[in-house]
């Protein structure tokens, strides 16, 4: 057909212009041109249900983003050595839905920068080197942030002083249990460092464990791990990126779910719906060693346009109550997605608007089934629901609607997994 071919021809422009590095999601790649709320367009006006975006986390294109960023690049834009009141009170703003520890913070205008830099204020406060992160973590694409990703792959050599442990895997281990083995091979991997003569630094961690797969109950899991950390006189550094700003549901932090304080915190993604906003998130005497040695400066970071599209999403995420309503909207989908009530579904969970959907070759053996999950996702695509897979087998659904996902397009959903389901052929 003609769109085949344009489809076809896009992909080879896309190739020769941007290199090889760049992926596509789906064996049949999208083409959207417009996106409103939970809804994706593209180029044929055929509409998608958005089962995968938090990124534009208050939904696409959402009107009050649009409005306060335009009327700032309007205005004036420049950067953080100029006195600006906006990131100010920004800042007030958003340590005020933090613990009283968690004093300053640092712009950035990637997730990637903001871990890069919770590194190194991590390496002057210990005075050591050694990184802690799990098996199948995403943390960054910078230099020191890719060596702490094992999630891209084989090609990427991890740092000679990163320890991996395993994520948590809530599915196969008894609840009461989740938090002991995380604790226990954090103190292996220090143990380990150390007889390697590395000081330890950090544990740096996905407060959802997103690319491990998704773990999020039970709550309260991560305190024994926290103590490790700090007995070790290492530094907690939570990842926010993609847990952050209410898509866990009210507690609005990854962290708060698990009653700890994070030395650390580095954030992005949702934080301004779409515009390049991240941050760093410190505890000031944590900050301090690096904060008086080193002079900061990120031309884009924090600027006025950026602190308006975050200041936005704060005032939105309150004054339509998102991320009370993920939580129970979430709450409502999880159960949808268990009464589809097919055997290869083996575990549906998370929290808010965050959600795990992990595919086995059955119930019993609990095998992760990569290949079905993959055939599930394109599948899916075809009854336009946009989705994608994580875990150490690629085998869990990954579906984290904006939190402008109601009630209402529930039923789009699971019709959609449902058809897919069938289109997919037990293995
Ligand atoms: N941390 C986590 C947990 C992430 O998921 C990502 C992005 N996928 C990053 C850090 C890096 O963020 P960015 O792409 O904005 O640099």
């Amino acid at each position: 057909s003609s769109a085949a071919t344009e489809t076809s021809a896009m992909i080879e422009r896309r190739t020769r212009l941007l290199g090889p590095s760049y992926r596509l999601f789906y064996s049949n790649p999208v083409h959207l041109v417009r996106g409103s709320g939970t809804y994706l367009y593209d180029s044929d006006g055929v509409e998608y249900l958005d089962m995968y975006n938090n990124v534009a986390s208050l939904g696409h294109a959402h009107p009050r983003v649009v409005e306060a960023m335009a009327a700032q690049a309007g205005t004036l834009n420049t950067h953080t050595r100029y006195l600006h009141e906006a990131i100010l009170d920004y800042t007030e703003d958003l340590l005020s839905t933090m613990p009283a520890e968690i004093g300053q913070v640092m712009y950035q205008c990637t997730g990637s920068e903001a871990n890069d830099l919770a590194l190194r204020v991590a390496a002057a406060y210990t005075g050591g080197s050694g990184v802690i992160v799990t098996s199948e973590a995403y943390h960054g694409t910078s230099g020191l942030t890719s060596a702490v990703s094992p999630a891209l792959g084989s090609g990427q050599t991890l740092g000679l002083e990163v320890r991996t442990v395993p994520g948590p895997d809530t599915y196969r281990t008894a609840p009461e249990l989740v938090g002991e083995k995380l604790a226990a091979d954090i103190r292996a991997a220090i143990a380990d460092l150390a007889k390697h003569g590395v000081k330890f630094s950090a544990f740096l961690a996905d407060s959802v464990f997103s690319s491990d797969g998704v773990a999020a109950d039970p709550t309260g899991f991560l305190k024994p791990a926290f103590d490790a950390v700090h007995e070790a006189g290492g530094v907690w550094i939570a990842d926010e990126v993609q847990p952050g700003f209410g898509r866990l549901g009210p507690r609005m932090w990854g962290f708060a779910r698990h009653d700890i304080v994070p030395d650390i915190v580095t954030m992005g993604k949702p934080m301004g719906n779409g515009i390049p906003v991240s941050g760093m998130a410190a505890r000031p005497e944590v900050l301090e060693p690096f904060a008086t040695g080193i002079p900061y400066f990120n031309t884009f970071g924090g600027n006025p346009v950026a602190i308006s599209a975050a200041q936005a999403v704060l005032d939105v995420l309150r004054d339509e109550g998102l991320p009370e309503r993920a939580a129970v909207v979430g709450d409502q989908l999880r159960a949808a997605i268990l009464s589809v009530g097919d055997a290869r579904i083996g575990d549906v969970r998370g929290a808010g608007q965050f959600t795990g959907v992990e595919i086995v070759a059955d119930p019993a053996s609990k095998t992760p089934d990569g290949a079905t999950a993959l055939a599930i996702v394109n599948a899916l695509r075809e009854h336009r629901v946009l989705t994608s897979t994580a875990g150490p087998n690629n085998n869990v659904l990954k579906v984290r609607p904006p939190l402008s996902f109601q009630e209402h397009d529930i039923d789009r959903f699971t019709d959609a997994l449902a058809a897919a389901l069938a289109d997919v052929p037990a293995r």
